[in-house]
């Protein structure tokens, strides 16, 4: 498979150059040649086929043959280390559970995909590349943990101080060995910004091998298509005979966008929707007023606090670049930080079922949209696991929560992080005295 830049102005690369580089040299971000639908072989055996199958179809297409198969399944098998359960609430709606991994939130899917391609590709490598992160919060200790002790690797974390939640500060910052963070004084924007112009800066790509482990780094985005693949078989397998709506708690769109794809090469999904707290940029434009980034607003989702989403443009190359394709595929709506309070409160009385506030959102969207359709029925993602909230979560359903072991062994180990003014001198600096 090669990747073009969004930016059209690079050349071609394959999957190793896309993944070593992050972005494309004209700053766009590389996107997929062939959208290929799936085949029909793989298609008639979808519901038998093993998690391991299932996962190499997908992904060995966009890999092709800069990792051997035998290499890229047993990745494959690391990344999914974990269990994906489908859990069912009522015959209409289903919840799809994404932080049974290290980390607690979805992003370690990615994360450890990427890692460990990022590994096969600097094996023998003298030289060190320095994985630069943005994290509005979760991003950062997936990308942590998946790259800890990984030789040949430092990775460097920039997250907004003071707006992250006591359980991600920790995983962002307990780290040690190969992992620094930087408190940035600022929003996510401001810290997205910063890793962009490191990108961008001559000088510093002469000086390191940088590289970047978001969302825009296609092996982080791609693999998140695997969970869309996965929770199809299990939907399938509950009966369910519609295909289902899908409600995706959003702040960069690479979720999201990785489930279109999914769609694109024939995954049975019957719409989806952009759920988005007070950072709405796309809810207001799919409601027609115009496209215009903003600055991240602080809410109780905080990792949806972004002002300007960096995968919406791969969205508009799945979708076409009119309102109304767009609109065809997915619907958005803007979740109030009031009322994802409420929903956590009401969906614990009336179901048992504790929820973070990032799935809060997404259950918001799709309980209004399943009421506005008829014979609709779907799922939304929880994206995060409700102890890395527990001020809110806790305020909400009046009672604890209870810490999971790996969280109570984190809450031990000492705080190492750096704060630092939101300007991009101040990190070229660091990073080249550090180097
Ligand atoms: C990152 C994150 C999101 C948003 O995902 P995007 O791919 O950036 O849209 C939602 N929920 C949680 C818990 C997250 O960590």
């Amino acid at each position: 498979m090669e990747y073009y830049s969004l930016g059209q102005n690079s050349p071609k690369v394959d999957f190793k150059t896309a993944a070593l580089r992050g972005q494309a040299p004209d700053k766009g971000l590389y996107f997929p040649v062939d959208l290929a639908p799936l085949d029909k072989r793989i298609w008639a055996a979808f519901p038998h086929l093993s998690k391991a199958e299932l996962a190499f179809e997908v992904m060995q297409p966009f890999v092709g043959d800069c990792i051997p198969a035998a290499v890229l399944q047993d990745i494959l098998a690391e990344t999914l280390d974990f269990s994906i359960p489908l859990v069912s609430l009522s015959p209409r709606l289903s919840v799809l559970e994404l932080f049974h991994g290290p980390t607690l939130a979805f992003k370690d899917v990615g994360a450890r995909f990427m890692s460990r391609c990022l590994g096969y590709f600097s094996r023998g490598q003298s030289a060190q590349t320095t994985i630069l992160v943005a994290t509005s919060g979760d991003t950062g200790g997936a990308v942590a943990q998946g790259f800890l002790g990984v030789l040949g690797i430092e990775v460097v974390i920039l997250f907004p101080k003071g707006k992250v939640s006591p359980v991600q500060e920790w995983q962002l910052t307990a780290c040690g060995q190969n992992v620094r963070s930087l408190a940035i004084e600022g929003s996510f924007d401001d810290c997205q910004a910063m890793v962009k112009k490191a990108f961008a800066d001559a000088d510093l790509q002469k000086k390191l091998r940088l590289s970047s482990a978001n969302s825009i780094n296609v092996a982080r985005w791609l693999p998140q298509q695997l969970y869309y693949f996965l929770a199809l078989q299990a939907w399938q397998k509950a009966g369910h005979e519609k295909p289902p709506v899908v409600s995706v708690p959003s702040g960069n769109f690479g979720n999201l966008c990785a489930g279109i794809l999914a769609q694109k090469r024939g995954l049975p999904v019957q719409h989806f929707i952009a759920a988005c707290n007070e950072n709405d940029v796309v809810s207001r434009y799919l409601a027609g007023a115009d496209y215009i980034p903003q600055n991240a607003k602080v809410t109780l989702s905080n990792a949806m606090d972004v002002g300007d989403p960096s995968n919406w443009v791969r969205i508009l190359e799945l979708l076409g670049k009119e309102r109304e394709s767009v609109g065809q595929c997915i619907s958005s709506e803007k979740v109030s930080d009031a009322a994802t309070q409420a929903a956590i409160a009401q969906v614990f009385q009336q179901f048992g079922y504790v929820m973070d506030p990032h799935g809060a959102v997404a259950f918001v969207a799709l309980s209004h949209y399943l009421n506005d359709h008829p014979g609709t029925e779907g799922f939304f993602l929880e994206t995060a696991h409700p102890i890395k909230f527990p001020a809110t979560v806790e305020a909400a359903i009046g009672q604890g929560l209870d810490l999971p072991g790996s969280v109570a062994d984190l809450l031990k180990r000492p705080k190492q992080m750096e704060t630092m003014a939101p300007q991009f001198e101040a990190l070229k600096a660091y990073l080249i005295s550090g180097s």
